[in-house]
């Protein structure tokens, strides 16, 4: 059957998905950021925290309130996952980096 143009448009459309990214400088590893953390999304390894669980992530930012460094904020990254966990928007500005340690469909 062929689609129609809202379905082609919704196929065309950037979602994006805002997460948390961690400024690897500021980062000391003490791993509060995990114990907020209720969806298991972050990891430390290496000394290093980061979202390794994007499609988990519930976009509610515990981790950037918790850490004592200042080193997490919030960001809307380009990705595809379940919409229906976290905060999603289409377009816009989108942070241009790359997460380290992301799985789940992101590349790294
Ligand atoms: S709370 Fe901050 S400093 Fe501690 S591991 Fe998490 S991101 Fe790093």
């Amino acid at each position: 059957m062929p689609r129609s143009g809202k379905d082609c448009d919704e196929m065309n459309r950037t979602h994006v998905k805002k997460v948390p990214v961690v400024d690897q400088s500021e980062c000391t590893g003490c791993r509060l950021c995990l114990e907020v953390c209720h969806t298991g999304s972050l990891e430390v390894a290496n000394g290093l925290a980061a979202l390794v669980r994007p499609n988990d992530c519930v976009s509610d930012a515990h981790c950037v309130e918790a850490c004592p460094e200042g080193a997490f904020r919030m960001v809307w990254v380009e990705m595809e996952g379940d919409r229906t966990r976290g905060k999603w928007g289409s377009g816009g500005r989108v942070w241009p980096g790359r997460l380290r340690g992301v799985r789940s469909g992101m590349s790294n």
